[in-house]
C-alpha cells in the first residue's frame, strides 16, 4: 500500500468527532518525522497545522516561513498577523475557530518556492487533513495552494474573486497575506472582498431548516 493510500485509509476508518480528531494527531505525529521530500533535510519543525479539528472553516497556505520552522506553528509571522486581523475584522473569528495549514509542512529554504514534487509528496497529508476535518469551505491563500486544489495552472490574480465548489461545499481562493504585504492597500481590500465571500460562502453551506432559511453552522462564525 503506498504511503498516500495509507493515510487516505486512515482518514476514511474514523468514525465520529472525537475519532476524527484522534485520527488527526496520528497522522500529525507521522508527519512530524516525515523524509518524503528533500525538504525534510533543512526543517527545524514540521509545521503540519493548528486549530479546530471540526472546523467549518481551513485555510491552506503555501509553506512554512523561519518563525513558522522554528515554532512549530502555521502563520505565526508578519503574514500570520495580518491573517488573524482580516479574520476577525472580516469573518469575525479567531485563528482557533478555524483551521490553518500548508500545502508543504516543511520549510523551504530561503522561503523559495516549494517545488512541484514536493507539492507532491506532501499532499497525502493535505487530503488526510480535508477529510478529517471536513470543512465546509476552504480558503486557499496563494498560488500553490490554490494551483494544487483546483487543479490548474492559472495564476491567483486570474482566479480570485468568486467561489467555486469544492468538495461537499466552496473553496475561496485569495492572496497569501505576504503578497498583501508587499502589495499594500489594495491587495489588502482584495482579500478583505474574498474573506466577505467565504463567509458568504459559509452561510451558502449552512444546513437549511424547516424556514427555507440557510441556518448558522456555529455562532462563533457567523
Ligand atoms: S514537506 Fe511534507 S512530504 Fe516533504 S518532508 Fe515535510 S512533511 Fe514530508
Amino acid at each position: 500500500m503506498t504511503e498516500g493510500n495509507r493515510l487516505k485509509s486512515l482518514s476514511e476508518d474514523a468514525g465520529g468527532p472525537a475519532d476524527r480528531a484522534a485520527a488527526l494527531r496520528r497522522v500529525a505525529q507521522e508527519a512530524s518525522t516525515c523524509t518524503r521530500c528533500r525538504l525534510a533535510t533543512g526543517r527545524t519543525n514540521v509545521v503540519f497545522g493548528a486549530g479546530d479539528p471540526q472546523a467549518a472553516l481551513m485555510f491552506v497556505g503555501e509553506g512554512p516561513g523561519e518563525q513558522e520552522d522554528l515554532q512549530g506553528l502555521p502563520f505565526v509571522g508578519r503574514s500570520g498577523q495580518l491573517l488573524n486581523r482580516l479574520m476577525l475584522e472580516e469573518l469575525g473569528i479567531k485563528r482557533e475557530d478555524c483551521y490553518i495549514a500548508n500545502a508543504v509542512k516543511c520549510r523551504p529554504p530561503g522561503n523559495r518556492d516549494p517545488e512541484a514534487d514536493e507539492v507532491a509528496a506532501c499532499r497525502p497529508y493535505l487530503e488526510a487533513q480535508l477529510e478529517l476535518i471536513n470543512p465546509k469551505v476552504v480558503v486557499t491563500l496563494g498560488n500553490f495552494a490554490t494551483r494544487a486544489l483546483l487543479g490548474t495552472e492559472q495564476p491567483i490574480s486570474r482566479l480570485r474573486g468568486r467561489a467555486y465548489r469544492f468538495r461537499e461545499g466552496y473553496l475561496v481562493p485569495t492572496f497569501h497575506p505576504s503578497a498583501a504585504l508587499r502589495g499594500g492597500p489594495v491587495v489588502v481590500a482584495q482579500m478583505r472582498a474574498d474573506f466577505v465571500r467565504a463567509k458568504q460562502a459559509l452561510q451558502a453551506s449552512a444546513p437549511v431548516d424547516g424556514t427555507g432559511e440557510p441556518q448558522p453552522l456555529t455562532m462563533r462564525l457567523l
